[in-house]
């Protein structure tokens, strides 16, 4: 059979748990019968990180940053309990901070548009896609106990200049006290991203952000974005018939509540991190989210939104047949493929992807899916909850029958 052939390869990172046991058997049976997959491995596979001293992640994401398009699959973040079920030399740092902080990128992350998920807000009709800035900001900050009384300051000193000092908080007794930084670059390169994504899906985009109380902070990230979009993107927003506006982001909130969906939401760091867990449950799964990371000169790394589900994976190591939704896990492949495509001019491989998430959401649409899915699906009887293997084998017989079908092969 003349399979799809590739020309650069994809960074490919191997993962935990159950997602390890997807990700396999989404290679084997969804994408290798079918695509001549070329890949740069990396084993992120909590054993390996302990044994490379963590050296795989950060050779991983230079990979990406060098190859240009990266797919990860989730990974565990250690804890307490992490280190000792796995008797780690060091309580490693989550991946996929790492893999951000080094592509000082932007994270896209989008429901998987399907009828069998209804959200949770019903005026939800589009989907809402959060662009997390995922560069420093309360995530690489310096924190410090105070004990008792004294002044707190934050001090600047200038290459070759005298020092700035600020008061902060004259301690009466016992506090707390945190600094933290953003840069410039990074913050135009963000402002960079969402216009361009929110420009080529042809949505609206927000930025919120909290100018009122932090001036120069936040409204240093508020200015960059009015600058970016006045210099750059005013001209190409309103030829494509959409807008750009800023809120404060108490005020987005209410809005995104009450909108119908339909445009990308901008959000800095930590605001990104809690309110895309936020639309991602309201969105009715989290299995049915995808995630991709947006780094400047166009790099981009690949994801599911979920995490390793060790509870299934702990009923699969008991000999259980687990019905764990492997749609995310497949997206993060097809997003991948899709975009090394259109950066090496293989449309063989782009209309592989879509072929691929055809397959899928046909199969989903007439009743073949995972038990989390069936759960929700409004059929009456509700549809069979089919195991991860069963799911899969039904999509690979749809995408057979599709890609024979287009002459594809
Ligand atoms: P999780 O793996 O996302 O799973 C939480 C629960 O959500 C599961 O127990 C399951 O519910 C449901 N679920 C998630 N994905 C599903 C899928 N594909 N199919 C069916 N059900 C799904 O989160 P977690 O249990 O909090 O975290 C587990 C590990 O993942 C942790 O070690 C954490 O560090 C890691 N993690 C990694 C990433 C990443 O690499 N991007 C992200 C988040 C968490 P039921 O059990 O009710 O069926
Ligand atoms: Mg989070």
């Amino acid at each position: 059979m003349d399979r799809i052939g590739m020309r650069t390869p994809l960074v490919e990172m191997d993962g935990d748990e159950m997602t390890r046991i997807l990700w396999a058997l989404v290679k084997s049976e969804l994408i290798e019968p079918f695509v001549d997959l070329k890949t740069e491995y990396y084993d992120l596979g909590l054993e390996n990180r302990d044994a490379t001293g963590d050296a795989v992640t950060r050779e991983a994401a230079a990979a990406v940053k060098r190859l240009g398009v990266g797919v990860k699959c989730a990974t565990i973040t250690p804890n307490a309990q992490r280190v000792e079920e796995y008797s780690l030399k060091s309580m490693w740092p989550s991946p996929n901070g790492t893999i951000r902080a080094m592509l000082d990128g932007t994270v896209f992350r989008a429901p998987i548009p399907c009828a069998a998920v209804k959200p949770f807000i019903p005026g939800w009709k589009k989907p809402i896609i959060i662009a997390r800035h995922a560069y420093a900001d309360l995530y690489r900050d310096a924190e410090m106990r105070i004990e008792g009384p004294g002044l707190a300051e934050i001090a600047f000193t200038p290459e070759g200049g005298t020092e700035t000092r600020r008061e902060v908080y004259r301690f009466e007794g016992p506090g707390v006290l945190q600094g933290c930084y953003n840069k410039d670059s990074s913050i135009r390169s963000f402002a960079r991203a969402c216009f361009g994504f929110a420009l080529s899906q042809k949505m609206d985009l927000w930025f919120s952000a909290k100018d009122t109380i932090m001036k120069t902070y936040d409204g240093l990230f508020k200015s960059v974005f009015a600058e970016t979009y006045e210099k750059e993107f005013r001209e190409k927003f309103e030829a494509a018939g959409i807008e750009y506006f800023y809120t404060l982001i108490d005020d987005a909130v209410a809005r995104a509540v009450r909108s119908s969906g339909g445009f990308v939401w901008a959000l800095k760091n930590y605001d990104g991190d809690v309110m895309s867990d936020m639309v991602a449950t309201a969105f009715g799964s989290l299995a049915m989210m995808t995630s991709v990371l947006a780094g400047p000169g166009g790099v981009f790394e690949y994801e599911a939104a979920h995490g390793t589900v060790t509870r299934h994976y702990y009923r699969r190591l008991k000999g259980e047949k687990t019905s764990t939704n492997p749609i995310a896990t497949i997206f993060a492949w097809t997003g991948a493929m899709r975009k090394r495509g259109e950066m090496d001019s293989l449309p063989r491989l782009q209309a592989f992807a879509d072929a691929l998430e055809k397959a899928v959401l046909g199969a989903v649409a007439a009743g073949e899916m995972t038990g989390d899915l069936a759960a929700m699906a409004d059929a009456s009887p509700r549809p069979p909850a089919l195991d991860s293997e069963s799911f899969i084998a039904a999509v690979r017989a749809r995408l057979a029958a599709g890609l024979s079908a287009e002459g594809a092969l």
